[in-house]
């Protein structure tokens, strides 16, 4: 049994508790005590703000590859895809390992103790499959242990490059001999220990409708967490309108996509009966704050998905940014940018999203400071300049105060990853990215 006492923990709401004791064994907690006044004996002290671990609800890990890189010219997602696509054609297992080990050990050291990667980079150059046809899979899974957070690996089915366009260039690594070759390759992946296993359609461009409900019923066979990037675009919402009369979400919702373990990942471009429609099926929604501002994808109605009661989580996608608290930040302040109105989210709904809701996304019993779950927590620190002076008792010290760097300790499982901004396994975290971003960017 471990045993820790927070100078201060958020444990849902507006404020945040003090003097909270954690207690752990096997990996989840069995104690949540507020109140107590002082450490007892023999209890690891969180000074700052202790929070539950953030999530991670859309990842892809190798697009970080391309941070800051693309900025020197005008263009819209569909021009910085071509230089992502570049980045891919260089990846094999071992550089897609270490690529993804530092990413995620960023991830670890921001806060991030789950990630979902939607993962659609399956094969060799020219669409071979490697000897093990889930090698990049199984790198992934590999890359999350060694930098210590868990991960829903959410193999990607991508058959074609558009409606009536066959997959072209590199884009032929992300194809499976179909969607019934998709179905046998991932149906060898069940057996992996230490993650979970969902399944994802790129999106309605990428997956025609007979294939996405094969998706559908393999992911709703198995349970599983099933993703698909629906309408972050407005050429995509459009082009399905017009070409299929029907939205992306429409395509997907007939071929049984959706339901509780459903997420939309964007829907920047969703109308009204998009909204109404994944409300009624009981389906979330990934928002990417960071990423669509970064790719100028435009502001998504997450006010009114969330209104609607649609389940929120965020995602860090392109990793553009790393950081779990500017993306809850953001999903508020992008939203008064738009709506010419503040406090459409509470501090508590914003730390939800980040937390408990992007867990459930990924299919994980986590995110919460509570008895009986998994024992995943970070601690804010308060001690500076960004937090300096602001309330401790404020859940909003953290969500409009701190950011990542502010993150100072790390537990997933009962176990330290992070501790002081440092993290234990993979340790020098800055070389790491440098030599594996260096390896693929030339
Ligand atoms: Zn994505």
């Amino acid at each position: 049994v471990t045993t820790w006492w927070a100078r201060h923990a958020w444990l849902g709401g507006n404020a945040t508790a003090a003097g909270v004791v954690l207690e752990a064994e096997a990996g989840r907690f069995t104690r949540v005590d507020p109140g107590v006044a002082a450490p007892p004996a023999g209890a690891r002290v969180l000074e700052g703000l202790t929070l539950p671990g953030f999530a991670n609800a859309h990842s892809h890990a190798f697009h970080r590859a391309l941070r800051a890189r693309t900025h020197d010219r005008p263009g819209s997602f569909w021009s910085w895809r071509d230089l992502m696509y570049e980045v891919a054609d260089r990846l094999d297992p071992d550089g897609y390992r270490r690529l993804a080990r530092a990413v995620y050990a960023e991830m670890a050291l921001a806060g991030y103790t789950a990630v979902g990667e939607f993962h659609y980079l399956h094969h060799g150059p020219g669409g071979v499959p490697y000897d093990d046809p889930n090698q990049m899979g199984l790198a992934l899974v590999e890359a999350a242990a060694e930098a210590g957070i868990r991960i829903t690996l959410l193999d990607t089915c991508y058959l074609r490059g558009d409606v009536d366009t066959p997959l072209a260039g590199v884009q032929r690594r992300f194809g499976d001999a179909g969607v019934d070759g998709w179905v046998e390759r991932v149906s060898g992946l069940t057996e992996i220990d230490g993650a979970a296993i969902g399944a994802a359609i790129h999106s309605v461009r990428a997956v025609d409708a007979k294939a996405a409900a094969v998706v559908s019923a393999w992911a709703g066979d198995r349970a599983a967490p099933l993703h698909a990037h629906v309408s972050e675009q407005r050429r995509e919402h459009e082009t399905s309108v017009k070409r299929c009369g029907r939205t992306p979400l429409q395509l997907l919702d007939r071929a049984g996509a959706l339901g509780p373990a459903f997420t939309a990942v964007h829907g920047t471009h969703f109308d009204e009966k998009d909204v109404e429609r994944l409300a009624a099926a009981g389906g979330g929604c990934c928002a990417c704050p960071t990423t669509e501002r970064d790719l100028g994808d435009g502001i998504g109605p997450f006010a009114a998905l969330a209104a609607a009661g649609v389940r929120l989580c965020l995602g860090s996608d392109s990793h553009a940014v790393v950081d779990p608290l500017e993306e809850a930040r953001a999903l508020e302040v992008d939203g008064r940018a738009s709506g010419e109105r503040r406090g459409v989210f509470t501090p508590d709904a914003l730390l939800r999203a980040a937390t408990v809701d992007g867990m459930a996304a990924l299919g994980w019993d986590s995110g919460r400071l509570a008895p009986g779950t998994r024992a995943d927590f970070v601690v804010v620190g308060l001690d500076g300049a960004r937090t300096a002076g602001c309330d401790p008792g404020q859940a909003a010290t953290a969500v409009f105060a701190a950011t990542a760097a502010d993150v100072t300790d790390v537990v997933v499982g009962g176990r330290p990853v992070v501790e002081a901004g440092h993290h234990r396994t993979v340790g020098d975290v800055v070389g790491a990215l440098s030599a594996a971003v260096g390896a693929v960017v030339g």
